[in-house]
């Protein structure tokens, strides 16, 4: 409920830019007939990577959640509407991650294809409700990247199949993490397994290794933990063999840091949750991101 007053104002701010796009949609599908470039829009940073590499040179991509941010409590701004009025296609992640997409493309009345990456994947269920974060498991994002080469072909089947060689480059690359990755996680003894988190985004990643992640926050980032509720994490800690603690870039560290200096465990580093890095850092593709979150979980639990 409380999420429908705080969208009152961005939506206002929507149409009011609104009223300004008339003419931009067209223009922008001269300029594509021109350069012959699909314009994407992507929902977050992720995404925008493997869209860009499935799309290769015959994609343009912008992203609306940027790297470094949380697309859980995201406010759409007119820009964004801009964005996505002028696509030739839309690409989202679904599953309930994006709760702003459906208001933000009704308000700029886009009528590029709307793509759901996770459209084939089974999620992993929590409370009833399906976990958004599919792309933490390897194997999913094989799936995001023939969602995207799907949806980019029936936009231009000439390319067809520079996308399916492109997302088959990306599928041989993710095997590869995988085996590399899945060996060493296999050798750790059973007492070194679980890891201290910002939120619960690491559902399908502790599935795919074995791993057992706890949180202060949910699924989702909206909603601080009671006090009580802290407490009862941090007597799970205590009882249980945590080995490592680890901040996130797209949530505060506040919590972690307040259970680091309560448990006396180590904060091991920071893990690239829902969003790349910045430029520079250690995060700026799928890929880099999930080699830096192993690397950084193993450096601890090894
Ligand atoms: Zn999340």
């Amino acid at each position: 409920m409380s999420n429908n007053i705080q969208l009152v104002g961005p939506l206002v701010r929507l149409f009011l830019g609104l009223i300004a796009l008339t003419g931009i949609t067209a223009f922008a599908n001269q300029a594509q007939a021109e350069t012959d470039t699909i314009n994407a829009v992507a929902s977050f940073s992720i995404l925008a990577d493997i869209i860009a590499v499935v799309g290769g040179e015959h994609v343009t991509v912008t992203s609306i959640v940027g790297p470094d941010s949380d697309a859980h409590v995201y406010s759409p701004t007119v820009s964004d509407a801009r964005a996505v009025a002028a696509a030739d296609i839309i690409i989202i992640n679904g599953l309930g991650f994006e709760g702003w997409i459906s208001d933000l493309i009704a308000a700029a009345e886009a009528s590029a294809p709307v793509i759901t990456a996770t459209e084939a994947i089974v999620p992993l269920l929590i409370e009833g409700e399906p976990d958004p974060h599919a792309w933490n498991a390897l194997a999913n994002a094989t799936h995001y990247a023939a969602s995207i080469a799907a949806g980019l072909s029936a936009l231009a089947p000439k390319y067809a199949d520079n996308f399916a060689a492109n997302a088959a480059g990306f599928e041989a690359e993710i095997d590869t993490l995988f085996a590399e990755a899945s060996a060493r996680f296999d050798a750790l003894p059973e007492g070194r397994r679980t890891i201290v988190t910002g939120h619960d985004a690491f559902g399908y990643f502790e599935a795919q290794f074995g791993l057992r992640f706890l949180a202060p926050l949910g699924v989702n980032t909206e909603s601080e933990p009671s006090a009580r509720e802290l407490a009862a994490l941090i007597q799970q800690i205590r009882e249980q063999a945590v080995v490592g603690l680890f901040v996130e870039n797209i949530t505060n560290p506040d919590l972690v840091n307040q259970i680091a200096a309560e448990t006396g465990l180590r904060i091991g580093g920071r893990l690239y949750s829902d969003a790349l890095s910045v430029r520079g850092g250690p995060a700026t593709s799928y890929l880099s991101m999930m080699r830096h979150n192993i690397d950084a979980l193993l450096k601890a639990l090894e």
